[in-house]
């Protein structure tokens, strides 16, 4: 058994950023057999190499998954079904598509393999045209699947993300706070919330224009994200509203943590048509308490009612539940 080595990369990686080669790893105990198709490929414009037996074509596709395997059924030690299905449960491999390329001829084998998720079926003794067409297409469906998961994740991401700030949005918020709550029951551990309103904020926006008064939103963002610790959560919560999850945190930590971000925004200058304006919060902390247990609503709600207090105390500053 030897390692399987890459051939065509250095030929194929020109200066300029030009796509890189597809690698195409063929797990194969014969090694004539191996390295013909190993030549056929590379001839093709391919990146190829031979892993000599079933265990050596696992570590090699999980060290360094390649664009496509092509397997070989009977193998000693373990057989390309099994292979193929092991490579389908490592996180790593379970998008990596497999074609088989054997000599069992049988429809039921046929059946089995593409069963197995196989992405296509091979019959030795081969073409070779076919079988390099038949990597082209296993390619191409390869790369537009990945283009459809990297659209499907940033979409998802952006379900999470508030449009405006990037902030979570209202319902990511709530997400993490349920977790948050879970884990500090679980934990012992105390968990405050911040509700945070910007002051006279309809003023704002009547004076400088609805633009003005969303960029003075983004703005905000960037002041919480960069006030609050790396282990507290920001999100927009409304309009012109936002809360921080604050974990670890007893109330009086909380009132401290929103007492620097007050004084935070208190001492940013916003962007304004004539320089700069100052721009105030109110602030309303609450900590979650274990023995009333009564769930993130009750917190928010508990932090709001002190967030009221503070605006009817005159705004620009902090109360606790
Ligand atoms: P208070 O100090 O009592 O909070 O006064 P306020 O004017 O901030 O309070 P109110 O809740 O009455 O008004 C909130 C305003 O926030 C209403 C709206 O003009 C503004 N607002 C809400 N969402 C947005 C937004 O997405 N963009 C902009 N530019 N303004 C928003
Ligand atoms: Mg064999
Ligand atoms: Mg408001
Ligand atoms: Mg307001």
């Amino acid at each position: 058994m030897y390692a399987a080595t890459w051939s065509n990369e250095a030929t194929h990686s020109r200066i300029g950023g030009q796509e890189r080669p597809r690698r195409v790893l063929i797990v194969e105990d014969d090694e004539a057999v191996g390295e013909m198709i190993r030549a056929v490929l590379e001839r093709s414009g391919y990146a190829a190499a031979v892993a000599d037996g079933p265990e050596n074509g696992l570590s090699e596709a999980l060290a360094q998954p390649p664009d496509l395997i092509l397997m070989d059924i009977m193998m000693s030690g373990m057989d390309g079904y099994n292979l193929a299905q092991r490579l389908q449960r490592e996180e790593r491999t379970r998008y990596t598509p497999v074609i088989f390329v054997t000599a069992l001829a049988k429809t039921s084998d046929v059946v089995h393999g593409l069963d197995l998720g196989a992405v296509d079926y091979v019959v030795k003794p081969f073409i070779v045209p076919e079988l390099v067409s038949r990597v082209k297409a296993a390619l191409r469906l390869k790369a537009s699947q990945d283009e459809l998961r990297r659209a499907n994740s940033e979409l998802a991401a952006l379900a999470l993300a508030d449009s405006l700030t990037g902030l979570h949005n209202r319902r990511s918020f709530m997400e993490r706070l349920e977790q948050s709550i879970a884990y500090s029951i679980r934990r012992r551990d105390p968990l405050s919330c911040l509700m945070l309103d910007l002051d006279h904020f309809k003023e704002i926006n009547d004076f400088y224009g609805h633009q003005k008064g969303d960029i003075a939103l983004q703005q905000m963002a960037g002041v919480l994200r960069h006030t609050v610790r790396i282990a507290d959560t920001v999100g927009r919560y409304g309009g012109e509203e936002f809360a921080v999850i604050c974990p670890s945190t007893d109330i009086h930590a909380a009132v401290h943590l929103a007492e620097r971000v007050r004084a935070a925004v208190e001492a940013h200058r916003f962007d304004g048509p004539e320089g700069r304006l100052s721009i105030t919060v109110s602030v309303g902390c609450a900590v979650y308490d274990p023995v009333l247990n009564t769930g993130a609503e009750a917190l928010l709600a508990r932090a709001d009612a002190a967030l009221y207090r503070a605006k009817r105390d005159g705004r620009n500053c902090v109360r606790s539940a």
